[in-house]
C-alpha cells in the first residue's frame, strides 16, 4: 500500500544515515567526496552536483508532489530560472496576469533581452488561454492560487490547451503547496516551489525546488541544475526538510485560520472584498474544490477607504508582522502596492493600492481575529 502524505513527508528520502544509524539525515558539509580510483566514487563526487541531504530532500519533495524526479535550487527565482532553460530564443511563454512579481520581472527584465518573449492573460477565462496561445509557444508557466487576488486556475483544462500545441506546462505550487495541490496529478508536467515559503515553513531559510515525472525534463533540468549553478548549501536543505516533516499539520491550521480570518473580514463595514477561494462566493470556489484537498492561507482584501485604510491597517497591525514573505508559521501583512508588487506600478499589471495581502500563520485564531479588528479600527473610512 502506498503511504499517506503525513507519513511520506517524514520518511521518504529521510532513511537513518547508513553510516551512523542518525536518525535525522545529517548536513553533510563538504564540497567534495573522496573517489576510490579515478571516477569511482559512492554516489557523489562534487557537492554543486549532487550532495546526501540535498538529495534527501530531492527525493522527499518529489514524493511529496507525485513525482519522480525532485532538483532543489537556491531559491524559487532560481528554479523559475532553470525551468526557463527549456526555452530557446523565439519561444513564447504564457503567464496569469497577477503571476509572482519576481517571475514577471525575470520574463520581462532578463529573459527578454535572450529572445524569449511573454505574455500575461487572466487564465481563470480559458478562451482567452486558448487564444494568447501561439505557434511558438512552448511554455505555459501557471500559478494557482494566484498573488494576490488568489484567482483559481483549472490546471487541467490549462494542460490540455497547451499540450494541444505541445507546450510544457509549469505550475508554481508555492502558495497550495503539495499538501493542498498535486499538479502533476492533473497532467501538468513541472510543478516549482519557492520552499521560502510554506515547506521551510519558519521563515528562516529561502530555497527553490522543482519536480517533474518525464525523465527527458529531468535530465535537461538536472544537467542545468549543475551546468548553472544555483543550487542550494546543504544546511539550507537541512532547514527545509526539517520543515516538510509538519508540512501537513501546518497546512491544516494555516487554512483552518485562514478561514476564521476570512469570514470575519467579511463580516466587517470598512472591508469591501474578500478574496478567499474558500468562500463560497469567491469565483473559483468550485475549482477550488475540485483540484484541492484545502484552501490554503493566504487571504487578500480591500478596503471601503482604499489607499489610505490600506496604509493604516498595515502600520496599526500588533499580532500580524508588517513584511513580505509568506508561508511561515507567524503571521505577516502585505501591502502589495507597495512592497511585494511595487515592480508592477504603471504597468497593466498594477496591483489595488487599497489591497492588503494577509499570510495566515498559526497563532490561536482568536489573536488573529482580535488583532484585526483592532486594526481595522484604525483605518479611516
Ligand atoms: C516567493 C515566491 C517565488 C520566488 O521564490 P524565492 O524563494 O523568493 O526566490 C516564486 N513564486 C511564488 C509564488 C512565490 O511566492
Amino acid at each position: 500500500m502506498k503511504r499517506h502524505f503525513e507519513t511520506r513527508a517524514i520518511h521518504d528520502g529521510q532513511a537513518p544515515d547508513p553510516a551512523t544509524g542518525a536518525v535525522v539525515p545529517p548536513i553533510y558539509q563538504t564540497s567534495t567526496f573522496a573517489q576510490s580510483a579515478p571516477a569511482e566514487h559512492k554516489g557523489y563526487e562534487y557537492a554543486r552536483t549532487g550532495n546526501p541531504t540535498r538529495a534527501a530532500l530531492e527525493t522527499a519533495v518529489a514524493s511529496l508532489e507525485e513525482g519522480t524526479y525532485g532538483l532543489a535550487f537556491a531559491s524559487g527565482m532560481a528554479a523559475i530560472t532553470t525551468v526557463a532553460y527549456l526555452l530557446r530564443p523565439g519561444d513564447h511563454v504564457l503567464l496569469p496576469d497577477d503571476v509572482y512579481g519576481g517571475t514577471y520581472r525575470l520574463f520581462v527584465r532578463v529573459l527578454q533581452r535572450y529572445g524569449i518573449e511573454s505574455s500575461y492573460v487572466d487564465m481563470t477565462d480559458l478562451t482567452r488561454v486558448e487564444g494568447a496561445l501561439t505557434a511558438r509557444t512552448r511554455m505555459v508557466l501557471a500559478e494557482t492560487p494566484t498573488n494576490p487576488y488568489l484567482k483559481i486556475l483549472d490546471l487541467a483544462r490549462i494542460a490540455e490547451l497547451a499540450h494541444a500545441r505541445d507546450a510544457v506546462v509549469v505550475v508554481d505550487n508555492t502558495f497550495a503547496s503539495p499538501y493542498f495541490q498535486r499538479p502533476l496529478l492533473l497532467g501538468t508536467d513541472v510543478v516549482v516551489h519557492s520552499t521560502t515559503k510554506y515547506l521551510g515553513g519558519h521563515s528562516d531559510v529561502v530555497g527553490g525546488v522543482a519536480v517533474t515525472s518525464s525523465k527527458e525534463l529531468y535530465e535537461t533540468l538536472k544537467f542545468h541544475q549543475n551546468a548553472a549553478g544555483a543550487v542550494p548549501g546543504p544546511f539550507d536543505c537541512w532547514l527545509v526538510l526539517r520543515g516538510l516533516r509538519t508540512l501537513a499539520v501546518r497546512m491544516d491550521v494555516h487554512a483552518r485560520n485562514a478561514m476564521r480570518v476570512a469570514e470575519f473580514l467579511r463580516s466587517q463595514h470598512g472591508v469591501s472584498r474578500v478574496f478567499y477561494p474558500g468562500l463560497p462566493d469567491h469565483p473559483g470556489h468550485e475549482i477550488a474544490r475540485r483540484q484541492m484537498t484545502g484552501f490554503g492561507g493566504m487571504v487578500s482584501f480591500t478596503l471601503t477607504g482604499g489607499a489610505a485604510a490600506a496604509r493604516a491597517v498595515a502600520s496599526a497591525v500588533q499580532v500580524f508582522t508588517l513584511a513580505e514573505s509568506l508561508g511561515g508559521v507567524e503571521s505577516l501583512l502585505d501591502h502589495p502596492a507597495s512592497m511585494t508588487h511595487a515592480s508592477l506600478a504603471g504597468s497593466p499589471l498594477q496591483v489595488d493600492p487599497g489591497l492588503l495581502r494577509l499570510s495566515v500563520g498559526i497563532e490561536h485564531p482568536d489573536d488573529l481575529v482580535e488583532d484585526m479588528r483592532q486594526a481595522l479600527g484604525a483605518a479611516p473610512a
